[in-house]
C-alpha cells in the first residue's frame, strides 16, 4: 500500500494513472507506472500494470508485491470511508486474480498479505492514515 504523498490533483483517475507513468519514466528512468493499481481521488480505480508486471514501487520486493497507491497525502490524515472500501475491493480483486493463476499453474495458492510500504521499505508511506487501511484489510 502507497499514498501519493501529495494533495489530489483533481483529474480523473485514468490522467493520473497517465501523469505517474510519464512522471516517473520522464524523471527516474522507469518502463512505467510504478503501481499495479491506483485509487483515484475521483473514488474510481485504475488497473496500470498486469498482476504479473514486476514494477518498480518498494525496493526489494518488487517481484512478490502488487503496488496499490491511493492519490493523496494521508501523512496525517485518515482515507475517507470510501477510498478505504475501493482498496479492499481491488484487494479481493488481486487474491482472486492469484488465486486464479495458481490455479493454471497447478501451484497452491496463498492470499497476498497487506502491507504497507513502510514495513517492507524505510519510508514514511504510505503515512497513519494509509496505514489504518492496511490494519483494516488484515482484520
Ligand atoms: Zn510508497
Amino acid at each position: 500500500m502507497h499514498h501519493f504523498g501529495f494533495e489530489p490533483l483533481g483529474l480523473p483517475v485514468e490522467d493520473v494513472a497517465r501523469i505517474t507513468a510519464e512522471v516517473k519514466i520522464r524523471d527516474n528512468g522507469w518502463p512505467g507506472c510504478p503501481y499495479h493499481l491506483i485509487v483515484g481521488d475521483d473514488e474510481r480505480l485504475a488497473l496500470c500494470q498486469d498482476y504479473r508486471t514486476a514494477s518498480y514501487h518498494v525496493s526489494g520486493h518488487n517481484h512478490e508485491a502488487i503496488g496499490c497507491a491511493i492519490e493523496g497525502d494521508y501523512t496525517h490524515k485518515e482515507v475517507r470511508q470510501r477510498l478505504s472500501e475501493i482498496v479492499g475491493l481491488a484487494y479481493l480483486e488481486a487474491c482472486q486474480a492469484k488465486r486464479n493463476a495458481c490455479g493454471k499453474a497447478g501451484i497452491r495458492y496463498e492470499a497476498l498479505i497487506p502491507a504497507g510500504h513502510l514495513e517492507l521499505s524505510p519510508t514514511l508511506c504510505p503515512g497513519a492514515g494509509g496505514m489504518l487501511v492496511v490494519r483494516q484489510l488484515r482484520a
